[in-house]
């Protein structure tokens, strides 16, 4: 009664184990599959195991033929499970991670279980069955039962040979139950020749099974090994994407920094007024492809957490100046009544992004300008104010298109652009919102919609800045107008490997009459600081062959007496390379395609007599 007891809390424990395994997920590997077939083989053991006892007890009123099926099929279960676990064995010894014939091996490991299930039924089919059902207990025993102790002896020293022909220490993890069963085993089938109805053996198997679970296969260390490769995989494709973006960003704004350098220069030219109105499309068109580009690095910038919102002190009304004369500028001649209303409350001096804010609002203004053919745009803002925390709401109504129900929630995926297939005329990239939803949510801010298809659209955004009080004004970081100084007494150096950039710089700064003096290479500055040419200002390009800005800069810091301040110009305007900038000791940044009104601010800081 005892072993019956034993066998039904091993088939509890098995089916528990096998619950917990099969419930997880697990890899798809050799290992899994023969350790799945071993606890089910496990299971139907003991079933059979219990069965036996059943078929014993009541010989007399069943048929024969189930208690052949029934003992033998628990003999085939003993031979089956011995089986399984050999082949376990030769693929563990004889796979690794480098193997070139996997498959190979596999088919092997297939083929010998093939042939050891073959032999060995037929052997334990074949050969005659008694049984016992005395007072010392009840068993099965005759040929068969002989032959499966054989069949285990075999199984035992093969799997011995192998662990031994191949042994390879950073396995001897997953060979430690295998080592234990054919110790535990071994005695016990020693015991139970002498004593029979000492029947433990599926005992033993179920507890190595257990066992087995930690050293065959632990799902989550495995699914957490692969999970990081995965992940260190996906990271380096992004950083490859984003190193891509930033080189690609370089090459597109490099030609633009001398298309609108140029055009900008010619449209203040003496010259007709039809090719002044195409120097302005082409303005235009070369700023749209400007913020496409910057909208595209926006957008890699954010996906690689690489983003940073960079709080200061800022004047609100300035900024809400520049928005509104952005959009009229827009809006153009088109038949559109821009209405503004800024609740007057709204406190000077904020503290938060505003580069970031300025380009938010902007959006979801172009947006509205960009489709609304007629009727009206309302720009409202308003605040909300507790201590020190300015909650400001800002909403941009129009009469335009509108957005369909069902394309609500699509609005803030990237790349994503609703409805506007036939109008091909309106511009875009579908990249505006999910940049301006990722900010807003950066800031800690919120946005809606609401929208009625064919009759307008409403964005609404919530979010809080700190009051900065006590100051009425702040210092704007870019003039909002030209300021043309005279600077004929000064002398400043250009570098820049590339003939066309060095024009538009000089171009873009004709009007001051500065003496300019231009160098092509790092080497060729050097020399000319060394034969000692002094300057007032030195624009540096930082992309150069051979010698970078950076490089040359480094070098010309070397001697202690060099105070000329330098300003780095580059077309990689990727964010934060500002600030890498400036740590590197340049005075200042000016990012391609030059803006005048930034290279102005450069001129008034560095050239301005004070
Ligand atoms: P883009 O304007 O470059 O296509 P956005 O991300 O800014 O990209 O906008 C995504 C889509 O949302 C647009 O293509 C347009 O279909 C829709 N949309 C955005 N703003 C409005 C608006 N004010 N009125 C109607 N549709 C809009």
């Amino acid at each position: 009664m005892a072993i019956f007891s034993y066998t039904l809390l091993g088939l509890m424990f098995i089916v528990m184990l096998a619950i917990i395994y099969f419930s997880k997920q697990r890899i798809n590997n050799y290992e899994t599959r023969i350790y799945g077939t071993i606890i089910i083989t496990n299971i139907i053991g003991q079933i059979l195991h219990l069965l036996c006892f059943v078929v014993i007890k009541y010989i007399d009123s069943i048929p024969k033929l189930l208690f052949y099926g029934v003992t033998k099929g628990y003999l085939l279960y003993l031979v089956s499970w011995g089986i399984l676990n050999m082949v376990y064995i030769f693929l563990v010894s004889f796979l690794d991670d480098s193997n070139q014939n996997r498959e190979e091996v596999v088919k092997n490991g297939r083929l010998l279980g093939l042939i050891g299930i073959i032999i060995s039924f037929s052997i334990i089919l074949l050969l005659p069955i008694s049984y016992s059902n005395s007072i010392e207990g009840m068993y099965t025993y005759g040929p068969s039962v002989d032959s499966v102790y054989i069949i285990s002896i075999v199984i035992v020293i093969s799997c011995i040979t192998m662990i031994f022909a191949k042994f390879n220490k950073d396995k001897i993890k997953k060979y430690i139950p295998i080592f234990l069963f054919i110790i535990i085993g071994s005695l016990t089938m020693l015991v139970q020749r002498i004593h029979p109805e000492l029947l433990l053996i599926t005992f033993v198997e179920t507890f190595v099974t257990f066992l087995m679970y930690f050293t065959i296969e632990n799902p989550d260390v495995r699914l957490i090994e692969q999970l990081e490769i995965a992940k260190e995989q996906a990271d380096k494709a992004n950083n490859a994407k984003t190193d891509f973006l930033s080189n690609m960003s370089h090459e597109i704004r490099t030609p633009l920094n001398a298309i609108v350098g140029f055009s900008e220069n010619l449209k203040d030219e003496n010259i007709p007024e039809s090719a002044r109105e195409n120097v302005e499309d082409i303005i235009m068109a070369s700023n749209n492809l400007l913020d496409i580009v910057n909208g595209i690095l926006d957008i890699s910038k954010i996906e690689a957490n690489k983003l940073e919102i960079i709080n200061k002190e800022y004047d609100i009304k300035s900024m809400i100046d520049e928005l509104i004369a952005l959009t009229k500028a827009r809006l153009g001649e088109k038949p559109i009544d821009f209405k503004v209303n800024i609740d007057p409350s709204i406190p000077k001096v904020l503290y938060g992004d505003n580069i970031r804010l300025k380009q938010i609002i902007l959006n979801l203004l172009t947006n509205a300008a960009k489709y609304t053919k007629e009727g009206y745009i309302l720009f409202t803002m308003s605040s909300v104010i507790k201590d020190d925390i300015c909650r400001l709401i800002i909403s941009v109504e129009d009469s335009g298109i509108g957005i369909k129900q069902e394309n609500i929630n699509k609005l803030f995926s990237k790349f994503e652009r609703l409805g506007v297939e036939k109008e091909i005329t309106i511009e875009g990239t579908g990249l505006g919102l999910a940049i301006t939803k990722k900010l807003v949510d950066l800031m800690n801010g919120k946005i809606v919609v609401q929208s009625v298809y064919g009759r307008g659209s409403k964005f609404t955004i919530a979010l809080d800045q700190k009051i900065v009080l006590g100051k009425e004004d702040v210092k704007e970081e870019t003039p909002q107008e030209l300021r043309i100084i005279d600077c004929s007494s000064k002398k400043i150096l250009i570098v820049d490997d590339n003939n066309v950039n060095l024009k538009v710089a000089m171009r873009l700064l004709r009007d001051y009459k500065i003496n300019i003096e231009t160098s092509d290479s790092g080497f060729d500055c050097l020399n000319k600081i060394k034969q000692g040419n002094t300057y007032d200002l030195i624009l540096m390009d930082d992309m150069m062959p051979k010698m970078s800005g950076t490089e040359t800069f480094h070098k010309l810091k070397e001697d202690s007496s060099f105070n000329t301040p330098v300003v780095i110009l580059t077309a990689n305007a990727i964010t934060g390379m500002k600030e890498k900038y400036l740590s590197e000791g340049f005075n200042d940044y000016l990012a391609k395609p030059i803006d005048k009104l930034a290279l102005n601010e450069v001129i008034i800081k560095f050239l301005e007599q004070k």
